[in-house]
């Protein structure tokens, strides 16, 4: 059989992180762009632990992983990855891309990120594995869509997401100081933070 009568590919998007914690920026932002890019599963995957932040505390990858389950569980389209975790030791996106696409054989990869952290791809050294193994979207607050000169206008776009304003970050440090981080992070997610008492100076 030609090329033409094969089977049309599933559309999956990757959206990796730290997730310490995953919050609504991270769930508007995949949802924006399956929307977009008519993806037919978004597969979150939490990072091992990671090398930009290894100089930090990170949480536990259980928990982590815990939560982006319990933030995404209701979203039939949206599921969790455990590859990175599993994995072990700091995660590169090639290694994500890499097992996600012999575990999807049958999928075009859309990978989602932070516009800032796109461009900082055009420095690593493997940008032509990663371009031939997914498209890359960068996702970026409205009006500020960057110009990406050298970056393959047919591996990369661009997306604008509203409540970009949200990081986990601030959700850490709102925490540690005793502030609400209702409806920053779903409601689940704000139980399990106080259960687990994750980012508390004390805890
Ligand atoms: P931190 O504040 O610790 O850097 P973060 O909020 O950026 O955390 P990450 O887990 O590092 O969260 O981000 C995972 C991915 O989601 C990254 O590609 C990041 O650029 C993107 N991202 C983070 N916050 C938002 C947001 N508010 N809207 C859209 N994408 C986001
Ligand atoms: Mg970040």
């Amino acid at each position: 059989m030609g090329e033409q009568t094969g089977p049309v590919k599933r559309r999956l998007g990757v959206m990796g992180g730290t997730f310490d914690p995953v919050h609504h920026g991270h769930l508007v932002a995949a949802s924006e762009v399956a929307s977009q890019f008519h993806l037919d599963e978004v597969v979150f995957v939490p990072t091992g632990q990671p090398w930009q932040k290894s100089h930090k505390l990170v949480s536990p990858a259980e928990d982590r992983y815990l939560m982006t389950v319990i933030a995404t569980a209701s979203n039939p389209q949206f599921s969790v990855s455990r590859i990175d975790i599993d994995r072990g030791g700091p995660t590169y996106t090639t290694d994500t891309l890499r097992d996600l696409s012999v575990l999807n054989e049958n999928a075009d990869l859309f990978f989602i990120t932070g516009a800032d952290a796109l461009a900082q791809i055009l420095t690593w050294r493997d940008t032509e594995e990663l371009f031939s193994l997914a498209h890359f979207i960068g996702v970026t607050r409205p009006g500020h869509i960057l110009a990406n000169p050298g970056l393959p206008e047919d591996r990369v776009s661009f997306v604008e997401v509203p409540a970009l304003a949200i990081s986990s970050s601030d959700c850490r440090a709102r925490v540690a100081q005793g502030e609400p981080v209702w409806y920053l992070v779903p409601d689940g997610v704000v139980r399990y933070i106080d259960k687990r008492k994750l980012y508390r100076h004390d805890g």
